[in-house]
């Protein structure tokens, strides 16, 4: 397929561009990016109108009038005006085609999505009314984690809770607490601030990597873990239990932890 010219487009564009159009056509590339079956979403969403949009953080709000829409960009998410329909692809996440042949992709949802909802379940909707700040904000600081991490909640525990901070899931939880030497199951009121600031750079070191290599090569995507891209090839201690650690030869083991698969080494990550 030919490149198409593309034109990235802010959120509150999209509100001029698309604003009183009906959709006439909308698809998803992967069911986990929505919360619907995938041949539902362009059903929920053709025939009606976007009425307006909204914010809150990162997170857009698309008015249909009965139905929502949720997207979440995270770090790699971008709204792009295509000169014409395409089906959604690797890069093209989710497309919307409204009358007058307006195009939007909302690409690169890698650690996003684009949820439907109908207006009475939103305001109590946990995602918005208490989403925490993306990785890369200003607002994600190592102030900021060892204020949430006063609690005595474990590390792992508080870094999935998408409240503290968005995006995080459960294999990146992992890995970053390997980079940083910080056992999973450690409560989080006794990290001291020197490992905070491990956390806090590992965080952020191990999603631009993900971002990057799920750019680059997105062929093997849905692995046994439902995730995509490369960065698989990249993981230390994520399903590598029985395995040696790259860093000091211990044996990885598996637990659990805040009710998810865990994968430490108990000698760089002592608890
Ligand atoms: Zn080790």
């Amino acid at each position: 397929m030919p490149e198409l010219p593309e034109t990235t487009v802010i959120s509150e564009d999209v509100a001029t561009l698309a604003g009183g159009r009906e959709v006439v056509r909308a698809a998803v590339f992967r069911p986990d990016v929505t919360n619907v079956v995938p041949e539902e979403f362009g059903r929920r969403l053709v025939g009606r109108r976007l009425r307006g949009t909204g914010r809150r953080g990162k997170v857009i709000l698309l008015d249909f009038g009965e139905v929502v829409g949720v997207v979440h960009l995270v770090i790699s998410g971008r709204v792009l005006r295509l000169s014409g329909w395409t089906e959604p692809d690797r890069t093209n996440t989710a497309v919307l085609e409204f009358e007058g042949g307006l195009v939007l992709a909302f690409t690169r949802l890698w650690l996003g999505y684009f949820h439907l909802y109908e207006p009475g379940e939103l305001d109590g909707h946990p995602l918005i009314s208490r989403l925490g700040p993306d990785p890369f904000s200003d607002g994600f600081t190592p102030e900021y984690l060892t204020d949430v991490f006063r609690r005595k909640a474990s590390v792992k525990g508080l870094l999935l809770d998408q409240s503290v901070v968005a995006g995080l899931g459960n294999i990146y939880v992992d890995e970053v607490l390997f980079a940083a030497g910080v056992h999973p199951a450690r409560k989080a009121n006794t990290l001291h601030g020197e490992e905070i600031r491990k956390v806090h750079t590992a965080t952020r070191d191990i999603l631009r990597r993900a971002i990057e290599l799920r750019g680059t090569t997105f062929d093997s995507y849905h692995d046994a873990f439902g995730e995509t891209g490369k960065f698989q090839h990249q993981l230390k201690v994520f399903a590598r239990a029985g395995g040696p650690c790259p860093r000091c030869g211990a044996e990885i083991t598996k637990s659990r932890v805040a009710g998810r698969g865990t994968h430490t080494c108990p000698s760089c990550q002592p608890l």
